[in-house]
C-alpha cells in the first residue's frame, strides 16, 4: 500500500462502506510469521470494534492513521 492507493480504502468492517481512516496491523501467530502483518483498514466507527476483535484474540500488533501508513518497504 502507498499513499496513491489509500484515497479508496473502504473499512473492512463487514457490510461497511465508509472511507477508511485507520490501519489495524495484525497477526495470527498459528497461520503466519512474527515479523508478517495483516492489515485491516477501520472508519471511526469500527475502529474500536475491530481492534477489540483483534485484541481479544492476541493478534492486534498496531494501530496507525491511514494518512501515516505505509508499507514496510515504500
Ligand atoms: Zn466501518
Amino acid at each position: 500500500m502507498n499513499a496513491s492507493d489509500t484515497s479508496d480504502a473502504i473499512c473492512s468492517a463487514k457490510g461497511c462502506r465508509e472511507p477508511a481512516v485507520w490501519v489495524l496491523a495484525w497477526n495470527n501467530p498459528k497461520l503466519h510469521t512474527p515479523e508478517r502483518r495483516k492489515t485491516w483498514l477501520a472508519c471511526p466507527a469500527h475502529r474500536e470494534y475491530l481492534s477489540r476483535f483483534l485484541s481479544i484474540r492476541g493478534f492486534l500488533k498496531d494501530t496507525v492513521p491511514l494518512a501515516e501508513w505505509s508499507a514496510p518497504d515504500s
